[in-house]
């Protein structure tokens, strides 16, 4: 069976710095303790284990927003993650007294500052992103004018109040639910202003599988069921290239019963995927024979 192994993938700069940033502050004894980390670091549970085991505490709880979450600390260090997080979360963060570290990724701010030019001068904002992901939230709670448009949701209809209207989307949205809606929101209103928010690690990551997946048999993604842009992984694959296309946690999530038959494999995986993880998969895979199945 031959493995190809799709480059690039893993570790974007924006989870390298946020893992980067509290490995260092749990190494600093000048900060303050405990250090916790406002809902997951990076939507991975194998990098918030390794953290935790290092001694950040992570808060987390289904339902809960971000400012809920604040309600049960009252002193030491906390930690915003790569997804942002809205300015009433860094106002309640500082009115406590705690001490901030701010992991949101640069490119998620970038889409924080077009979203503010554009409502200053009174335009009509869409948003495109996942309903309850943490990084949509901290930009509906920019401004209750803000209006979301959640892919994943069959239909959506909105009324325009203000003229002109600025589109823009989450960073980790896969580029062919964006371009559907893109040309949907085009049809009902052809003067939009549209700014595709993609980031670059999104981009680039998704064009090495529709440039590696149309000859393999099966493609594998290596990543947490979380992680949103791991996720658009496998939906691309799925839709562009018609690669049959499952979503792995780690090599103990493969099934020799899918491997029947498979000449070609490809490997990616999620931005937040620890690197060995992915490698686990790719070294299993190298050495599988038909004698295993
Ligand atoms: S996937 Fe993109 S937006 Fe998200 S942390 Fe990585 S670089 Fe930043």
């Amino acid at each position: 069976m031959q493995v190809i192994s799709i480059r690039p993938r893993g570790f974007c700069p924006g989870v390298a710095r946020a893992i980067q940033l509290v490995e260092q502050a749990l190494s600093d004894p000048s900060v303050k303790r405990p250090v916790y980390i406002l809902g997951m670091i990076v939507h991975n549970a194998h990098v918030v284990r390794d953290l935790e085991k290092k001694g950040a505490i992570t808060l987390d709880e289904p339902g809960k927003t971000r400012l809920e979450l604040l309600d049960s600390i009252s002193h030491g260090t906390v930690v915003i993650t790569a997804h942002g997080a809205s300015l009433e979360v860094l106002d309640q963060i500082k009115a406590k007294g705690l001490d901030l570290i701010d992991a949101t990724c640069k490119d998620v701010y970038r889409t924080h500052d077009a979203i503010k030019k554009h409502l200053q001068s009174n335009e009509q904002v869409l948003f495109i992103g996942k309903r309850h992901h943490p990084e949509t939230e901290a930009i509906l709670a920019i401004s209750s004018k803000i209006i979301l448009i959640d892919p994943s949701e069959p239909s959506f209809r909105f009324a325009i109040d203000e003229q002109p209207v600025y589109v823009t989307n989450q960073t980790t949205l896969s580029q062919v639910e964006l371009e559907r809606i893109f040309n949907q929101l085009r049809q009902m209103a052809p003067d939009l202003l549209i700014e595709n928010e993609l980031c670059d690690s999104t981009r680039i990551r998704q064009a090495a599988i529709l440039a590696h997946n149309q000859a393999v048999d099966l493609c594998y993604i290596v990543g947490d069921p979380r992680s949103n842009n791991t996720r658009s992984l496998v939906e691309l694959s799925i839709e562009k290239t018609h690669t049959p296309t499952y979503l792995i946690e780690n090599v103990a999530d493969i099934n020799p019963r899918d491997l029947v038959n498979v000449k070609r494999v490809s490997v990616s995986s999620g931005a937040s995927t620890p690197p060995t993880l992915t490698e686990e998969v790719i070294d299993f895979l190298r050495h599988y024979s038909k004698e295993d199945q």
